[in-house]
């Protein structure tokens, strides 16, 4: 073998040349766990596009040998490394003529790092001991770290995959098992051990893209259930596998999956194209779950739960994830963007469908259509009204960068316009054009305005049109009424956080639903979806004497200002016994006030009274989960301000404490999911507003004694717990204000404690609470040491935890910030690559508030190169 180290090797370092196309991969990988390191060989059938004489393909960090193409006796020796661009191209001795085929092979042998990318190794603790076993993450550009290849989506192919291992574990990968035999053929070294090897062959699979491709090879443990297709009557086996001291976490997540996929056929009508879906629960991923085909992979905190003691919270999560990964079988898998810049719209339709539509269909009692306005669409909307905010389509050429621009407002927004698309067109319709779309591309790629021209034709209006504002432009419209006795006057502009746009940033017309609804004389919403606002402004009839409410459903992806009297109105409507308004526009309506007021539309006054008014009788947890984050907010940009900041906790604790003292700490299975939630809603409340000073006069007396009592039960029942070792007392929902509340008013004692069960949890959730609690402390020596053993005791995968968090303390705030900073160059090599680094970085410093903070961080990216991008569009952001 020869080898040299090259310049740039082709004249675009982004895509590959087109000569040749893979059609099909004959991949063989041997793990070796102990070694903690894999080799394979590779052999590529090509297809002859174009003339050539060389080969270039993707491959780094490997060590690569025995170049050869079949019917050519030689190995090839004239191989060139491009490091910066993560390819080699191979020099033929021969031209290869269009038309014709060739295969290609290549012997690897890599490393089994803890990257969370590529073939990457996890550890976890069997019996108290670490050990290791091994799985893939290749999303987005990582499949070139385990083996030699095409590494771009539209470069589908199929694969034969075949795994070596020692013979006492389990291999899996993206199809069913074909064969599994003695394997004696390795190493000397090997066979002088007399150890038994296995060769586990899997069967072809479809036409797929190489960041979908997937194995893993362990002491893997499984539990098994199976689906019967509703369109084809076959049944297929479903698996959840993970280590043994896991399994017994993964009923929950089998079951949903079991709910799901015959949900999918019937909405989609195609059945779900593989033999198998497997999913591995594991204990080190760089995403919370994966949706490779076949297999998909996830966290333990995606995908366990105990049974017997579970939160609604944390079933939650896992229904949504499943959901979400299960849904990209189709879409995204079957269907793949043609390239990254499309990525956002498998995100933000596996979101819809995961996160919403599924959900809904599976859990009606959780009004998940409700809770999407909390999770999704005000985040989006809040991210979306800065000034530096980006289109949810925006061009990346360089693979390598999608991570960086694929924020949570590519999913969220995403998911919001399609979601406004879907009221818009009507569920029915919206599902014939997804349908329509998806066979028209079966195992094929796609871009975005094929969905788009899909959905049209199902729904016979131009959605493409109507799409083209919403995904390729930046921001979104605050439409602002004005009324005459016989009409409202509506108008659209851009709605910014900073109050009025100059009119260059303000050229944008979007098409709205406005979804107009005249609220009946029996208290009946009468909704009308036909009028879109597609002009500046539009005059509608209306008697105004009348009541009435925009943006019915809050579906539009859109803030809504009303006159003055008309919001005092509305206001008034939405507190009523019973409400006037369904509970996604009492949601609605708090967010749009919150921020319409932020950005200086509205007194911050009516923000509060809203809230003030509504916390009076409003018994919805979702109502009041809308309330505390907008509160939450507030409290959160106010925290350098020691006097409003103060009277903003004050605020929250007459908020919250009159609901502790009538909800009390009890949980009763057989309550609704909404009294459970709320329960845990407003003591967590209550203990976030505890941490301001106490200002004890008449006001707000009532409200601390109530808080001071909260603090107490916690911590009294922490302490108990930890005495007897009986964690019976620890209801699940309260798990993590009680860690919290004896870290945050306890002292080291319980930091150490809390550290214990960090280090050797009792289930992934006891873990998670224990991290909150470890961000939590008042103690700026305790918040120091967390700081301290990131870097030394922390897996990779929970550092943006640890870093979310901690940002969320106001002791530690400008501290996350100076970590970040202080250890930029550690943490960049550490996570280049993952799908963590971007959102670490903007949790690092998107909190901070003052000019002065801003100026700090926008030398601190100047002085860095490896920053540039991604710091000229953070420090846009915080000015
Ligand atoms: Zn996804």
């Amino acid at each position: 073998m020869t080898t040299m180290e090259a310049e740039n090797t082709v004249p675009d370092p982004h895509r590959l040349p087109l000569d040749v196309r893979p059609t099909h991969y004959d991949l063989t990988v041997r793990t070796d766990l102990e070694k903690l390191e894999f080799d394979g060989n590779v052999s590529v059938h090509l297809e002859v596009q174009k003339d050539t004489t060389e080969l270039v393909f993707h491959s780094t960090g490997l060590e690569l040998s025995d170049f050869r193409i079949t019917g050519f006796e030689h190995s090839l020796s004239s191989v060139l490394f491009d490091k910066d661009n993560e390819r080699v191209k191979v020099g033929l001795p021969f031209e290869l003529r269009k038309g014709s085929t060739a295969v290609f092979h290549i012997k690897f042998r890599g490393p089994l790092t803890g990257s969370l990318a590529g073939y990457y190794r996890s550890s976890w603790k069997n019996d108290g001991k670490e050990e290791y076993y091994s799985l893939t993450q290749f999303e987005a550009t990582s499949a070139r770290r385990a083996f030699p290849c095409w590494d771009e989506p539209l470069l589908k192919a199929t694969f034969s995959i075949a795994l070596i291992s020692r013979e006492n574990l389990v291999n899996l990968s993206n199809m069913n098992v074909e064969s599994e035999d003695p394997y004696a053929n390795v190493s000397e070294e090997v066979h002088s051990k007399s150890e038994q090897w296995k060769i586990t062959r899997f069967a072809k699979t479809p036409p797929m893209s190489t960041y979908l491709v997937a194995y893993a090879n362990g002491p893997f443990e499984h539990r098994e259930s199976s689906y019967v297709s509703p369109l084809s009557g076959k049944t297929r086996p479903l698996r959840i596998y993970a280590t043994k001291d896991i399994i017994h976490q993964v009923q929950f997540t089998l079951d949903v999956t079991q709910k799901v996929l015959p949900l999918y056929e019937k909405l989609f009508d195609i059945e779900y194209p593989l033999p198998k879906l497997d999913t591995l629960v594991a204990h080190d991923c760089d995403a919370a779950a994966m949706e490779n085909w076949g297999l998909i992979t996830g966290r333990t905190t995606s995908y366990c739960l105990d049974s017997s003691n579970a939160a609604l919270h944390t079933q939650k999560i896992i229904a949504a994830m499943q959901s979400h990964e299960t849904a990209h079988m189709w879409f995204g898998n079957i269907t793949t963007m043609a390239w990254w810049d499309n990525l956002y719209l498998n995100e933000g339709f596996a979101s819809l469908m995961g996160e919403v539509v599924a959900m809904d269909k599976m859990f009606p009692e959780w009004k998940i259509q409700a809770e999407f306005l909390n999770f999704h669409l005000n985040k989006a909307l809040l991210r979306d009204a800065k000034l530096s905010s980006h289109p949810v389509e925006v061009e990346c050429p360089d693979a390598n960068n999608i991570l960086q621009i694929f924020d949570a407002m590519s999913y969220s927004k995403a998911a919001s316009v399609l979601r406004m698309l879907l009221t818009y067109v009507g569920e029915e319709v919206f599902f014939r054009g997804v349908s329509a779309y998806l066979k028209k591309h079966l195992y094929a790629n796609s871009v975005s305005r094929d969905l788009w021209d899909a959905i049209g034709e199902a729904a016979g209006v131009d959605v493409t049109k109507m799409m083209q504002t919403w995904m390729c432009e930046t921001g979104f419209p605050v439409v602002t009424v004005r009324e005459t006795a016989k009409s409202i006057i509506v108008r659209q502009d851009r709605f910014l956080e900073t109050g009025q746009p100059e009119e260059k940033d303000n050229q944008i017309i979007w098409s709205i639903p406005l979804n107009l609804a005249i609220i009946e004389s029996d208290g009946q919403l009468k909704v009308n979806h036909a009028i879109t606002l597609n002009e500046k402004e539009i005059e509608i009839p209306l008697d105004t004497s009348r009541s009435y409410k925009l943006n019915v459903g809050t579906s539009s992806y859109c803030r809504v200002l009303y006159p003055s009297e008309r919001l005092s109105k509305l206001s008034q409507q939405a507190a009523a016994k019973p409400p006037v308004f369904p509970l996604s526009d009492r949601i609605g309506l708090v967010h749009d006030v919150f921020s319409l007021a932020s950005a200086g539309h509205t007194e911050l006054s009516v923000a509060l009274d809203l809230v003030h008014e509504l916390g009076k009788g409003e018994e919805e947890f979702l109502a009041w989960e809308g309330m505390r984050d907008s509160v939450g907010n507030l409290v959160s940009l106010w925290w350098e301000d020691d006097t409003v900041h103060d009277l903003l906790q004050i605020f929250q604790k007459n908020l919250y404490a009159p609901l502790v003292a009538k909800l009390g700490y009890d949980y009763d299975d057989n309550e609704s999911p909404d009294v459970k939630q709320l329960r845990t809603l407003v003591i967590s409340g209550c203990l976030d507003a505890g941490d301001s000073k106490q200002v004890d006069c008449s006001f707000v007396r009532t409200a601390l004694n109530i808080i001071r009592s909260i603090i107490k039960e916690l911590r009294r029942r922490f302490d108990v717990a930890m005495e007897t070792g009986d964690e019976s007392i620890f209801v699940a929902e309260l798990e993590t204000p009680i860690y919290v509340a004896a870290v945050r008013y306890g002292g080291r004692r319980e930091y150490d404690i809390v550290r214990g069960i960090f280090d050797n949890p009792s289930s992934p959730s006891a873990r998670t609470s224990a991290i909150v609690a470890l961000c939590n402390p008042a103690d700026v020596q305790l918040i120091e040491e967390t700081f301290k053993f990131i870097l030394t005791d922390v897996k990779e995968q929970d550092y943006l935890e640890f870093i979310s968090y901690l940002s969320l303390n106001r002791k530690a705030k400008r501290q996350v910030a100076q970590f970040m900073m202080g250890h930029f160059d550690k943490i960049y090599e550490k996570f280049s690559g993952n799908f963590q680094l971007n959102m670490m970085i903007s949790q690092s410093f998107e909190r901070l508030t003052t000019k002065e903070d801003a100026e700090v961080v926008q030398e601190f990216f100047k002085a860095s190169p490896r920053l540039q991008a991604q710091g000229s569009e953070l420090t846009e952001r915080l000015s």
